[in-house]
């Protein structure tokens, strides 16, 4: 994994998150070969597994888009417009082959650092259509196409 990469997986807020305390706690990140460790101010550093982060990655996700909701097109049923009420935004997802291409920043970066990838938005419409991971959409799709 690239040190790009690196910082978006092993992220603060993701350590924040994990550990369960407040989000303006400062929190230093290190990364090593098969572990993180996390200082965080005014306490003793705490060792956090690399599994840790990258299932905090995806649930995080999911966890966001219960907020969001996907309407699927009417003249290409591929695509779905994906909408945050709270913040008043809207992103386009569109279901190809073999990924759930989203317009947000999210997804362009973790496909630029990991070449794969699943936003809140993607979670929002695997959600609508009844799945619930990136992996079972990509085996729905290979079992229709063998079908
Ligand atoms: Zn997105």
């Amino acid at each position: 994994m690239i040190v790009s990469g690196e910082r978006i997986v092993y992220s603060g807020a993701a350590a924040k998150r994990i550990l369960g305390i407040s989000a303006s706690a400062k929190v230093r990140v290190e990364v090593f070969k098969f572990s993180v460790w996390v200082h965080v101010k005014g306490s003793r550093p705490t060792f956090i597994s690399k599994r840790a982060f990258l299932n905090n990655f995806a649930e995080w996700r999911r966890e966001q888009s219960r907020f969001l909701s996907a309407t699927q097109w009417l003249d290409t049923p591929q695509r779905f417009t994906v909408r945050n009420g709270v913040k008043d935004t809207a992103y386009v997802v569109e279901c190809r082959e073999n990924l759930l291409a989203c317009t947000c920043e999210d997804y362009s970066n973790q496909i630029d650092f990991f070449g794969r990838g699943c936003c809140k938005h993607g979670y929002s419409v695997l959600s609508k259509i009844g799945l619930r991971s990136l992996s079972e959409y990509l085996e729905t799709v290979a079992a229709r196409r063998a079908a």
